[in-house]
């Protein structure tokens, strides 16, 4: 088994990384190069803007290489809950913000020329208990009346032709979708590079200061100077930056990957194809991948690290419940096991706007795999000045209470929902 990701271990490097020093004016610097960076760069670029894109490792190493790679439209709260929390008028802005994120993706895609396995393969919401099929079914009623018609709810009997596990029912959501999220980011580097942008991999930016509109930012290959930056860490966001530090919670998240599974065992378990979310509060997340193998994910253990001893006990943990859930392929070898960390907001709800003298998009909550490129380009148009269209525009965004960086209070919250996964 290897300790790495599947999406890493199959895209293609990406060659068009900047040689050379850290140096030079431009008018934005973006500071990460995952979705919401690389996305926000392009944008940029091709607009005739000098960009700079600073990633402290290489492409796609965050979340966005990481992932469980669900393009999962409308939101991840219940609609009720986030009509409830936001109002409905945000709700549904939010709402269709998720579900045109899918098409910004599609027609980036197909404008770039990204070989991703792109598929519109639709997501079901997993009733894990009756109670939560309840639930799922009010939310669908609301949904499907007052913002997405492409949905459906099915019952334990419909599901059969798509699940091969005993779920009590499901909502499916029809415009979801998932694709290789290794080679989408690593096409949409070179898609970056190509409208002009320059990317610096291995250049963590340390410093950043502010002067007379002048933003100076270091890296351990050199600096830069830039008129505008955006923040595109996510879950990474360093100390420098620490109104983001206050306001992100990095949890992590952890997956495992099957062999190739065979037509007879896609057949017993995964025979509609689409992506799967279970209903617990420490639930599961799966799909299979182009090359048929079962890609299973789940918060697992409520852990803030994410590295190999970290994953290999959230694997041992993935694996059991990949068994529970499937027992037919309880003896199907595990030929990958990752993790990467989430950047939670308190409300569970992103993050996007000007601060402190920075743009920025984050705060996904582990929602942000189509989001990201949506809301990189957004940043990316204010930036340029032109129209509005953030759907998270003054959205109000309290520090978490005694939370300075490092969340100590994770396995408290851990110990939380798994009380609240036994009695709801
Ligand atoms: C295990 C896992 C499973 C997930 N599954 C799903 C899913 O199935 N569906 C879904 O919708 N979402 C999912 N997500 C969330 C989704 O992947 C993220 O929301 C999205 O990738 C965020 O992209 P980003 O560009 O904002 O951040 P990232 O991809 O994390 O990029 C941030 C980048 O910033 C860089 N960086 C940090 N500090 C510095 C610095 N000082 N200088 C320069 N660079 C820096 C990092 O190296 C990193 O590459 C998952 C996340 C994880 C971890």
């Amino acid at each position: 088994m290897k300790f790495l990701s599947y999406w890493h271990d199959t895209a293609p490097a990406f060659a068009g990384a900047a040689q050379g020093p850290v140096e030079g004016h431009y008018d934005v610097a973006v500071i990460g190069g995952g979705f919401t960076g690389l996305a926000a760069a392009r944008q940029l670029a091709k607009a005739g803007a000098k960009v700079v894109v600073l990633e402290a490792e290489r492409v796609g190493w965050g979340a966005s290489g990481r992932n469980g790679g669900h393009l999962n439209n409308g939101l991840a709260h219940s609609y009720l809950a986030a009509k409830a929390e936001l109002g409905r008028e945000r709700a549904i802005a939010l709402y269709q913000a998720f579900d045109e994120s899918i098409d910004t993706i599609e027609a980036l895609i197909a404008e770039e020329g990204i070989d991703c396995s792109f598929r519109r393969a639709g997501k079901l919401k997993l009733a894990s208990k009756p109670q939560h099929f309840e639930a799922i079914a009010r939310n669908f009623e609301a949904v499907n009346t007052e913002v997405d018609r492409d949905t459906a709810l099915l019952c334990a009997q419909d599901l059969k032709q798509e699940v091969g596990s005993p779920f009590c029912g499901a909502m499916l959501s029809k415009k979801s979708a998932m694709m290789h999220m290794g080679r989408y980011v690593v096409g949409l580097a070179e898609a970056a590079t190509r409208h002009g942008a320059t990317v610096f991999e291995s250049a963590a930016v340390t410093e950043h200061r502010q002067a007379a509109g002048r933003h100076a930012l270091k890296t351990a290959r050199g600096s830069v100077t830039a008129d505008a930056v955006l923040v595109a860490t996510g879950a990474y966001t360093p100390s420098t930056f620490g109104y983001f530090r206050r306001r992100i919670i990095a949890v992590g998240s952890f997956i495992i990957a099957t062999r190739p599974l065979t037509a007879a065992e896609i057949a017993a378990s995964m025979p509609g194809n689409r992506t799967c979310v279970t209903s617990m509060n420490i639930g599961n997340y799966f799909r299979l991948s182009h090359d048929n193998r079962l890609i299973f994910g789940g918060r697992a253990r409520f852990s803030a690290k994410s590295d190999q001893r970290s994953d290999a006990k959230s694997g041992a943990i993935l694996k059991a419940s990949l068994a529970e859930i499937f027992p037919q392929l309880v003896n199907v070898e595990i030929d990958y096991c990752w993790g990467g960390l989430v950047d939670m907001t308190k409300d569970r709800f992103p993050r996007a706007g000007y601060q402190d003298g920075v743009w920025y998009a984050m705060g996904y909550s582990g929602h942000g795999a189509q989001v990201s490129t949506h809301l990189g380009m957004i940043i990316a148009d204010a930036i340029l000045d032109r129209p509005d269209r953030n759907p998270l525009k003054g959205l109000e965004w309290p520090a978490v209470p005694g939370h300075f960086g490092k969340p100590w209070f994770l396995p408290l919250v851990g110990m939380y929902y798994k009380m609240l996964d036994k009695v709801q």
